[in-house]
């Protein structure tokens, strides 16, 4: 017997007209060069009508795909719902990546059309020849457009020339809504396509309490990238509560952050680690008015324990570390402390906070080992990550590789984890960064996480280095935080013999000016495996291993 409730299609337009509907008045501010640009909801919705209209005429059909190469902005949160509730797929394409990257993503997605904001033009034009499949370019830009490609028309003009309504199809809610490839480090990017669906569920997933817990009186700003992950769902999320919403555009320095955190009384924001120690640098000797924040979402990278405790102590601010992929669009475990956890000890609450804690609700998550068997949750054994749920990738997009990645209902994550018995997880490592030493595992985020809490280090990321004797061993590579005053070795293992075995520290430390990072702001460990793949190891001298 079947239930006999609606078969209501999960789909995207219901998420815009709440927002429309309820809360006109809300604003959408985004900064363009030295102002702000402001907008209501009310005012949103008919140029996203226009706009889908625009779509129909530029021959977009139901399915064709449409990519974005833009900021975080209002119009790309137009393109956000214009695309995939007129029927066709938002494919936000990654600007960081390299130019044959960005080739290959665009020709294997075969997309249509391409918007592109005014400033990333010149990226285009170099690479416009290269693309097979794309008719028209079309650019974002508040000046008349001006370029030498023949493809190329104004997003501003073709907008002006169109009615503002537009009767929105009935779709499917397994229809395809969105795409993004994964900044995946060794290959080809791979494709990751989003349902009308998934994106509906997730955004429920995110908005519960216990998970990244958006509130319809929440100012929320996306500081991690439109095009990475469809910024963690968050616009979508935002949208269907009807919150204000603040677009940093490319201005992403910390000063440019603390300012619209505080100008625009930000609630809640997101985005990787490495943006975060750097908006702290800022915070601790300019004074910000930052009463409004009451969460900082971290995820795409391990936070750093001393930088969650520093933002919690020096500056009462709440950073609240999540894990997810591209491939899990993204939620998969939210680091909130139960009611029960309240009252420990302070250091062990940090613990916690500092893992990538329980499975968000709607997913399952387990750890395997090497023969499929699930790992006990004793918070020591490590297996890989596996996770299923209605928001979890099935397979790539046309791609052989999807074969082993997905199996038997399970996606493969790749990142090694442990469970605990209270069912928290820890990412150990990535499963290619972990230092395999003569037969034993080391995890390069535990050292760097402790490096980082030594109060001279900016920056540290480990990689294993070969070594004839023990396969590979770690290398500490570490970012001073100011130049005139920079910690020494001494320093560094004096920490880290506290949290550490002897065999687990890294054999050497090196200072640098910079930590190469990925097009996502993570530490690029293939770069930097590379670079110091020939390095020299010493072998630790004894004055830097205290009295041991
Ligand atoms: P992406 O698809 O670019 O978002 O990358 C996903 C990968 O980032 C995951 O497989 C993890 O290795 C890593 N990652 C994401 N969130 C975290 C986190 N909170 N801690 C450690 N690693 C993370």
């Amino acid at each position: 017997m079947q239930g006999l409730m609606m078969d209501y299609q999960l789909t995207l337009r219901p998420l815009l007209e709440r927002a429309v509907r309820i809360f006109p008045k809300r604003e959408l501010v985004t900064k363009v060069g030295t102002t702000l640009h402001r907008y209501t909801y009310a005012d949103m919705y008919p140029r996203v009508c226009k706009l889908a209209n625009v779509l129909g005429k530029l021959g977009v059909k139901h399915g064709d795909r449409v990519g974005t190469l833009a900021w975080n902005n209002y119009r790309h949160l137009e393109l956000y719902f214009a695309v995939p509730c007129s029927g066709a797929v938002l494919h936000t394409l990654n600007l960081r990546l390299p130019p044959e990257q960005i080739i290959y993503i665009i020709n294997h997605a075969e997309d249509k059309v391409l918007f592109v904001d005014q400033s990333l033009l010149p990226l285009v034009e170099k690479i416009a020849s290269h693309l097979k499949t794309v008719k028209t370019i079309v650019v974002m830009a508040d000046t008349p457009l001006q370029t030498s490609l023949m493809e190329a028309v104004s997003y501003e003009e073709l907008l002006a020339a169109e009615d503002d309504h537009y009767v929105w199809p009935d779709l499917d809610e397994r229809d395809a809504a969105a795409m993004c490839y994964t900044s995946g480090t060794t290959g080809n990017p791979k494709g990751v396509l989003y349902s009308h669906r998934s994106i509906y569920l997730h955004t429920m997933g995110i908005c519960q309490t216990d998970s990244l817990g958006l509130s319809t009186n929440d100012t929320m700003m996306p500081v991690v990238p439109m095009f990475h992950v469809l910024a963690w769902g968050l616009p979508f999320a935002a949208t269907l509560l009807g919150c204000k919403q603040v677009f940093p555009g490319p201005h992403l320095q910390p000063r440019d952050l603390a300012e619209l955190i505080q100008d625009e009384h930000v609630t809640i924001t997101a985005g990787v680690p490495t943006l975060w120690l750097g908006l702290f640098g800022l915070l601790e000797h300019e004074r910000y008015d930052l009463a409004a924040l009451h969460t900082m979402i971290v995820g795409g990278a391990a936070a750093p324990r001393s930088m969650i405790e520093n933002y919690q102590k020096k500056l009462g601010l709440q950073i609240v570390h999540a894990w997810g992929m591209t491939e899990t669009s993204p939620l998969g475990s939210v680091a909130r402390l139960k009611a029960e956890m309240r009252d420990l000890p302070e250091e062990e609450q940090y613990v916690i906070r500092a893992k990538q804690g329980i499975p968000a609700p709607g997913v399952e998550i387990r750890a395997v080992d090497e023969n499929g068997n699930e790992v006990p949750n004793d918070g020591k054994t490590m297996g890989e990550l596996q996770i299923r749920g209605p928001w979890i990738a099935s397979a790539y997009y046309n791609d052989p590789r999807s074969a082993a990645s997905f199996m038997d209902g399970w996606f493969r994550t790749g990142d090694v984890i442990t469970i605990d018995g209270d069912g928290y997880i820890q990412i150990v490592d990535r499963t290619k960064d972990l230092v395999k030493s003569g037969g034993e595992w080391i995890s390069t985020i535990e050292l760097e996480s402790a490096i980082m809490a030594h109060p001279k280090v900016l920056e540290a990321a480990v990689i294993a280095v070969p070594h004839p004797k023990w396969q590979e061993r770690p290398l500490a590579l570490v970012v001073p935080r100011a130049k005139d005053d920079p910690p020494n070795k001494t320093d560094i293992y004096e920490l880290l013999t506290k949290h550490f075995a002897k065999w687990q520290l890294p054999d050497d430390v090196v200072f640098v000016e910079s930590i190469a990072k990925t097009s996502v702001g993570k530490f690029d460990k293939k770069v930097l495996r590379e670079a110091y793949k020939e390095y020299h190891l010493p072998s630790i001298s004894s004055e830097y291993l205290g009295s041991e």
